[in-house]
């Protein structure tokens, strides 16, 4: 029952823009108290007792409780939530591949992990910051060979301007890789 309770659930704001990831069971006492709606797959939008009435299907996360089974909502809405957050997910070794797909951003070769270097764009020794927008994987030779050079001054273009996750990838961090088919209408946009 634990694990169910920790399923992930995205979280969207009233206009429907993904806002958090959260649990089960943060998501069943903000539906439970009212303050959310669970959207099913077909973007209907269910309160509490709504919710507690739905048949369950073969895929479902299942709650046992009193009486039956509850669905575990695969996406929570605050329809008077306003605020719209910016995704925010850890600036790790690990997360800046998965943004770049474990491939060099120089060359565009996709060797093993522990062949993967992460790059400072701007170098470290000449100021260049420890950011998102400044952090890139690339593989042992081309980091050798960029050394203490900007990509300009060493003749290296990026395969593109790196930058900030936003909530399609966070999601996907967040939740280890796998997601639900269910967030991907609100994760596209984001
Ligand atoms: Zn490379």
């Amino acid at each position: 029952m634990n694990d169910v309770l920790a399923t992930p659930v995205l979280v969207l704001n009233r206009y429907f823009q993904p806002v958090q990831v959260t649990t089960a069971k943060r998501a069943f006492c903000l539906l439970f108290g009212g303050t959310a709606h669970a959207i099913d797959e077909g973007g209907d939008a269910y309160d509490f007792d709504l919710w507690r009435s739905l048949p369950v299907r073969d895929a479902d996360d299942v709650l046992p409780i009193v009486g039956g089974t509850l669905r575990v909502p695969r996406v929570l809405h605050l329809h008077r939530y306003e605020r719209t957050p910016r995704a925010s997910v850890r600036l790790t070794r690990r997360n800046l591949m998965l943004r770049d797909a474990h491939q060099c951003q120089y060359c565009g070769k996709q060797p093993p992990v522990r062949d993967l270097n992460i790059d400072h764009v701007v170098p470290k020794c000449r100021g260049g910051p420890d950011t998102w927008e400044n952090l890139v994987t690339s593989c042992r030779p081309c980091n050798l060979r960029k050394g203490r050079k900007t990509p300009e001054e060493a003749s290296m273009l990026l395969a593109r301007r790196p930058y900030r996750p936003k909530w399609s990838l966070t999601a996907q961090i967040l939740v280890g890789g796998g997601k639900f088919a269910e967030w991907e209408p609100f994760l596209k946009a984001s």
